[in-house]
């Protein structure tokens, strides 16, 4: 029986100036799932990231991370949080970037050396240490944003839309990257993107979202076996899942179409 590693119940936010991001939003997402939040910007799936993360507060509803209320101190070092932009220090090397996590929790650079290492390996950047984002390319810069998101060992990865700004053949790379990681690791990561195509040949679960306001409107199973590569694309479980998403969000945008 698999576990949940993370609940939400009847979850809703809504900002300050009265915009209601997330409206009641109920998901189980249990231990070592691949899961993609897919939907057209807005619809709140940033939002019910950084609620998960702990980043950004609850209005109504509970959530709850391996039993715990985001950011209680215990479910904090467990979760690791990839930005859409790899927001690296520009002054500080990868390595001391990498580091920030563990320096921030009172880790020695002593200490903490085997396990940056260790993440750079893990993201094929081990060559890079003394290199500054400068120097990087995008996909790069990413690979190090990644590094600093698992160097603290967390159980569960989430992901903001991560490849947006890369190029196809990047993003194709650090996909199968990603894949590998979360094999390799036994993570459960949260994967936001509005790509049917990423979020079909990453995850095994793909959560449709909708806008005004951001809601789920579809839950769909995603068939197809791990280790997935390339070949994945070309199967008709890749084919079917493709088309399920894609009218599960042209229903969300004909919505939006009669609201305005
Ligand atoms: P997505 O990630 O799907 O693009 P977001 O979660 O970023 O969606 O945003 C959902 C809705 O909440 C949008 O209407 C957005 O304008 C609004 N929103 C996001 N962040 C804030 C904020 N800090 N203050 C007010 N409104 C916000």
């Amino acid at each position: 029986m698999a576990a949940s590693l993370i609940e939400l119940k009847n979850v809703f936010k809504q900002y300050g100036n009265g915009t209601v991001a997330i409206r009641d939003m109920s998901l189980t997402v249990e231990k070592g799932q691949f899961v993609s939040f897919l939907g057209p910007s807005g619809c709140g799936k940033s939002t019910a990231l950084r609620m998960i993360a702990g980043l950004a507060s609850v209005s109504a509803g509970t959530i709850t991370v391996n039993g715990h209320a985001p950011g209680e101190s215990n479910s904090a070092a467990d979760i690791g949080f990839v930005f859409q932009e790899p927001t690296l220090m520009p002054w500080a090397t990868v390595f001391e970037n990498v580091y920030l996590p563990l320096r921030l929790t009172g880790i020695s650079h002593a200490e903490a050396r085997p396990r940056i290492e260790e993440a750079l390996l893990q993201v094929g950047l081990s060559r890079f240490a003394q290199s500054y984002p400068r120097e990087l390319s995008g996909g790069m810069k990413m690979r190090a944003s990644i590094a600093r998101a698992i160097v603290t060992r967390p159980r569960l990865l989430l992901m903001d839309e991560p490849f947006a700004a890369l190029d196809e053949m990047t993003r194709f790379k650090l996909n199968n990257d990603v894949l590998r990681l979360w094999q390799e690791q036994g993570l459960t990561i949260i994967f936001v993107t509005h790509s049917v195509y990423e979020s079909v040949y990453m995850s095994n679960r793909v959560v449709v979202m909708a806008a005004r306001p951001g809601r789920v409107v579809a839950d769909l199973p995603i068939e197809g076996s791990y280790p997935r590569a390339e070949d994945f694309r070309a199967t008709e479980a890749y084919a079917e899942s493709c088309q399920a998403a894609s009218k599960a969000l042209r229903g969300t945008l004909d919505h939006v179409d009669i609201d305005h």
